[in-house]
């Protein structure tokens, strides 16, 4: 296919998911369009065309957010079943599942996924919705012993209205664990979806109407100065949830701070993985080929640093480069596409400026690099690259570069390999590359990372609490944790008058 078939492709597509579609922000129960006349336009990174414009909010609009998510909780939510929670959950997946094949296409024109991979975590979103309908019923305080004449128990209950923003590199999925988890424990939610790929976002909550009652949730589409700023500060939002960068995510605590919100933060990482000499190195270089090239690289959790042992490093290299080659970039619309564009512009241009600076800093590009085929140059692509000869002083080894850049650096002892992988000041996740059990126990214990694979990359499932250590974030998203990040205890003590026994 040649230059502009892709482009016919893509706005036939783009005028098809937006004909009779209308993206606006989502407060109390309908579409609403704020007075500001100002919108964000969403691109289809593979062919940079426009796909719409959303009229976006400002901090005026928040509060009118916030205002409905608050009555909505004093009205009626907060007076909810957990079973009646857990029906309207599962109407709104089975609802979803009717629109699979529409927001897979949102979510693979809005982000540049290759569809297969868009259809995998739509996919997994609705799973997740399914998981916290299950938990709906499991939430319950404790009894506590005390004396005759007293009787005293926990009680757990949610904040009122929780203040949510997302990253637009896993756009639905990341919605779903964000309003699966606050929903269930009988929170509302203001939602602020990313400016750069809102739709799925915008979309799945249009298909929540008249599930759930108007203003449980709403969705305030924006820029993180304005929109961000405002919700991450409102006096009226109790907890604050935020998945995005480091950098951010400090002026996400410093704003909750001032209103002592408690946060959730889910950042970035430079996550490492480790190959010892008895890997099954075909195995291990595919796991970590899938841990930086899915989703081109722009997953929290990949797998940018590999850190190998000296003994095996060129063997390994040969088995990396073949697992490196099944990544090959084309239309995302394409069933057989394993990698597609960047999201944004800002993002290709700075996975640009990183593998400038790997060549500067004296490291040694062994693959990739470029950009791909004619066909694909109106896209943000970048193709997969290998670095070797790496430091990990160098700054293509420190820092989060988000896209499709491996680097690959030697280690000698297990000691050696153990502080190679901890020197970092993140710790979202870390991997492990050996066949002795015994060798990855110890390593999973000492590794500083929320999330430990051995010999694999993923699966990411709900009922696994999901989350970084040191600069990678507080608290979890996912499994049954992620709950209490949800609710507040109240301890009860009743003096009983006439003792029970
Ligand atoms: P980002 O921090 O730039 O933006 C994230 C969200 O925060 C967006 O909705 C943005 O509009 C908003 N925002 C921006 N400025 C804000 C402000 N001042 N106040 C409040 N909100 C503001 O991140 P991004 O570029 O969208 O996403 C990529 C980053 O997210 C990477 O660092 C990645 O590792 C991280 N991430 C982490 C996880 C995880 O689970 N740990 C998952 C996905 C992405």
């Amino acid at each position: 296919m040649d230059n502009s078939d892709i482009l016919t492709r893509h706005e036939d597509a783009i005028t098809e998911i937006t004909t009779d579609a209308k993206f606006t922000p989502w407060i109390n129960g309908k579409q609403y369009l704020p007075d500001q006349d100002v919108t964000i336009e969403t691109i289809d990174p593979a062919v940079t065309l426009p796909i719409t414009a959303i009229p976006a909010c400002d901090s005026g609009d928040v509060d009118a957010a916030v205002k409905a998510a608050g009555d909505a909780y004093d009205r009626e939510w907060a007076a909810t079943l957990p079973a009646e929670r857990a029906t309207m959950l599962r109407k709104w997946v089975n609802v979803l599942r009717d629109h699979e094949d529409e927001l897979t296409r949102l979510e693979c024109l809005d982000t540049g996924k290759p569809i297969e991979q868009a259809r995998g975590e739509v996919r997994a979103a609705f799973d997740t919705l399914d998981y916290y309908a299950s938990l709906c019923r499991t939430i319950n305080g404790d009894q506590i012993a005390a004396s005759e004449d007293l009787h005293a128990y926990t009680r757990k209950e949610p904040f009122g209205v929780v203040g949510q923003i997302i990253p637009w590199n896993f756009p639905i999925w990341s919605l779903t664990w964000k309003l699966g988890p606050a929903l269930a424990t009988g929170n509302t939610s203001v939602l602020k979806p990313a400016q750069d790929a809102p739709l799925t976002a915008i979309r799945a909550t249009q298909l929540s109407k008249n599930i759930f009652p108007d203003g449980v949730i709403n969705v305030v589409p924006g820029t993180g100065s304005d929109v961000g700023n405002a919700l991450t500060s409102h006096r009226d939002v109790r907890k604050v949830s935020f998945t995005g960068s480091r950098k951010v995510g400090e002026l996400v605590m410093q704003n909750a701070a001032n209103h002592i919100a408690p946060v959730t933060l889910e950042l970035g990482s430079k996550s490492p993985f480790l190959v010892f000499p008895d890997a099954n190195l075909s195995k291990v270089a595919q796991a970590i080929a899938d841990g930086i090239y899915y989703s081109s690289g722009e997953i929290c959790d990949a797998f940018s640093r590999t850190i190998v042992h000296k003994d095996i490093c060129e063997e390994f290299l040969d088995a990396f480069l073949a697992a490196a080659d099944e990544y090959t970039c084309g239309d995302p619309l394409d069933e057989d596409t394993t990698m597609g564009p960047l999201t944004t512009e800002d993002q290709y241009e700075s996975v640009q400026e990183y593998i400038s600076l790997g060549k500067k800093e004296g490291s040694n590009l062994v693959y990739g690099g470029g950009t791909p085929a004619e066909s694909l140059e109106h896209g943000w692509y970048v193709e997969p690259t290998v670095f070797t000869d790496v430091d990990n002083d160098m700054r293509i080894a420190c820092e989060e570069i988000f896209g499709p850049v491996q680097t690959i650096q030697t280690f000698d002892s297990y000691e050696q390999g153990i502080d190679l992988a901890n020197d970092t000041r993140y710790g979202l996740s870390a991997g492990i590359g050996t066949k002795d059990i015994s060798l990855a126990h110890r390593a999973a214990a000492d590794l500083e990372a929320g999330i430990v694979y051995v010999n694999d990359y993923g699966p990411i499932l709900p009922e696994a609490p999901y989350g970084g250590f040191k600069e990678s974030g507080i608290g979890n998203d996912l499994g049954e944790e992620s709950l209490n990040h949800y609710l507040q205890t109240k301890s009860v003590y009743m003096n009983l008058e006439d003792p029970t026994r």
